[in-house]
């Protein structure tokens, strides 16, 4: 098995399939005035033919999970045909999305059909006044749950994501985990990340884990679950008085890079090791300079042995003033 310079072997690909995103949600993709979002050309997108070639590659390579990502994914016409070449690779497990659910009732069924098993709604509030400021005032609460609802309905499994900014949602805490705990859909706290420079980040500005944990224990009392497999990043919890569960991703207070599997490919096919990388590797040159599998095959190879990074431990030290990309490009 291939395993990087800290031992971590290489097991999920993230594909970003879009760098467009029809939100603009304050933490990743800001509206900033006088600013205009330069996106990638057509030209430039990898197409589902080298997506397809490209992820092959990483299935013989040891990737047994990919996730599509973007940007907003369902912005990617036809996904689901995408979503159904990968789900024909031999020795991969399992396909999912993460999406901002605002096209996911017109997506879900088609998705579930072309063998994409699991889904990762991102909503913020239910709130929405909260959730318009957060989001760049794109959309409502309600069309993110019936996308869910339709999700459900189709068989998928839904995990709903919310990411917590101090003074902007700390309120919908209570009313969200109430809420996905009543219909029995797991809902995971990620912490406010530093990814990308945009977002104006500051830690005072974070609300860890525990925090959240502790703040919803005193009226909802929960219990840790054991992690699922080696290199879950979410901590497991369950309600006490039900079978629901809910996950903590401590990006921030308590670093999961020792356990970080993750290879990322940008819509424009370059090859990141870490989500704070600065720079990537254009492997979409190179395939599209004549290159054969067996040569980027190596690269890949090449690019995962000498891997060292472990940016999350090492915030605040000097090394993370460096360029950084960002997320909505990457592929989060
Ligand atoms: N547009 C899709 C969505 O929002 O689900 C997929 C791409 S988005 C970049 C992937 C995930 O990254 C979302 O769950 C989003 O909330 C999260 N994210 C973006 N910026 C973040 C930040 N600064 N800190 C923590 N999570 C972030
Ligand atoms: Fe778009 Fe997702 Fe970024 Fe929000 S988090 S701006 S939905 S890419
Ligand atoms: Fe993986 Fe980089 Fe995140 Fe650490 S900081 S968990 S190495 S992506």
């Amino acid at each position: 098995m291939l395993r990087d310079q800290l031992n971590r072997p290489l097991l999920d690909l993230r594909i970003s399939v879009t760098d467009r995103c029809n939100f603009r949600c304050v933490y990743c993709m800001p509206e900033i005035e006088g600013k205009e979002y330069c996106f990638l050309k057509r030209e430039q997108l990898m197409t589902f033919e080298e997506i397809y070639r490209l992820a092959n590659i990483f299935v013989g390579l040891g990737v047994r999970k990919i996730r599509l990502t973007g940007g907003e994914p369902l912005l990617r016409k036809e996904i689901d045909v995408l979503a159904g070449m990968l789900a024909n690779i031999e020795g991969l497990q399992d396909i999912s999305l993460t999406t901002n659910g605002f096209l996911l009732k017109k997506y879900a069924g088609k998705l579930k059909k072309a063998g994409v098993n699991r889904i990762n709604v991102s909503l913020d509030a239910l709130n929405d006044e909260v959730f318009a400021k957060l989001n760049g005032n794109k959309a409502k609460s309600a069309v993110i749950l019936e996308g869910i609802e339709e999700a459900v309905s189709n068989g998928l499994t839904v995990k709903v994501n919310m990411v917590v900014k101090k003074g902007w949602n700390d309120q919908e805490i209570l009313p969200m985990a109430r809420f996905f705990k009543e219909k029995g859909i797991i809902l995971r706290f990620i912490e406010y990340m530093d990814v990308g420079t945009l977002n104006g980040w500051k830690m005072d500005e974070v609300v860890t884990s525990k925090e959240i944990h502790d703040f919803i224990n005193k009226e909802m009392p929960l219990e840790p679950l054991e992690a699922n497999y080696l290199g879950e990043v979410a901590k497991r919890y369950r309600y006490v008085d039900s079978k629901v569960e809910i996950g903590f991703i401590s990006s921030v207070s308590q670093a999961f890079c020792s356990d970080c599997t993750r290879i990322r490919l940008s819509a424009d096919g370059k090859i990141f090791t870490c989500l704070f990388a600065s720079n990537g590797v254009d492997i979409l040159s190179v395939m599209r300079n004549g290159a054969n599998d067996e040569e980027l095959k190596s690269i890949i190879e090449s690019i995962w042995s000498n891997r060292r990074d472990h940016y999350s431990e090492e915030r605040g030290k000097a090394v993370s003033a460096k360029k950084r990309i960002e997320m909505s490009y990457i592929g989060g």
